[in-house]
């Protein structure tokens, strides 16, 4: 399973230097559909703020600061996990094949990293694992939001059903069902910091 679901993210040509990158994140959350660019959480479902993660980090590159390519829409805890690190240490380079980071928004980030059944977020490649390491998707509960989202698409469903007054006895039960485990999960999002 793909970390960004079926939502495909890339960043619009034609975006010259910007004044300063804050100002680019209307388009930016529009170019990322919304989600965190590194683990896929969607800011609405989570109802958090998100942050602009400078891809190079400004203290390596202080020229890339307001350049829109480098910007890269994330939740505020990939944003702080990842701060400074940039394993190649050669602002040039993103990764040797071996260490460092993936641009989110190109379709290589498929390549190395993916989503699996319980939702948590895996490396694929060394270089996907070595991306889950500097991320620390290998300690994070990276499975609450895709499960909270994955509660959220089957609660619409039942919602249109009882809407067009479709819905059957059993289903509402089931839907009071889903409603606990999403509080729950909801609950463990929040205390996890996720
Ligand atoms: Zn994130």
């Amino acid at each position: 399973m793909r970390v960004h679901g079926d939502r495909i993210i890339r960043r619009r040509s034609g975006i010259t230097k910007l004044k300063k990158y804050s100002e680019a994140r209307k388009i930016l959350a529009e170019d990322f559909k919304n989600i965190c660019g590194y683990c896929g959480k969607d800011s609405h479902i989570m109802h958090e703020r998100f942050h602009v993660d400078h891809f190079v980090p400004v203290s390596l590159n202080p020229e890339r600061e307001n350049d829109y390519y480098n910007l890269v829409w994330a939740c505020p805890k990939c944003n702080l996990v990842k701060s400074n690190k940039w394993p190649t240490e050669n602002k040039e380079i993103a990764n040797d094949g071996n260490k460092g980071f993936v641009d989110p928004a190109t379709e290589e980030y498929d390549k190395h990293i993916e989503r699996n059944e319980q939702g948590y977020i895996c490396g694929k490649t060394l270089l996907g694992r070595n991306i889950c390491e500097n991320l620390n998707f290998h300690i994070r509960r990276t499975d609450l939001y895709w499960k909270i989202h994955s509660l959220y698409k089957i609660q619409e469903k039942l919602e249109e059903l009882f809407d067009k007054q479709k819905l059957s006895e059993a289903e509402k039960d089931f839907y009071i069902e889903t409603n606990k485990l999403l509080k729950r999960y909801v609950n463990d999002a929040f205390d996890e910091r996720e």
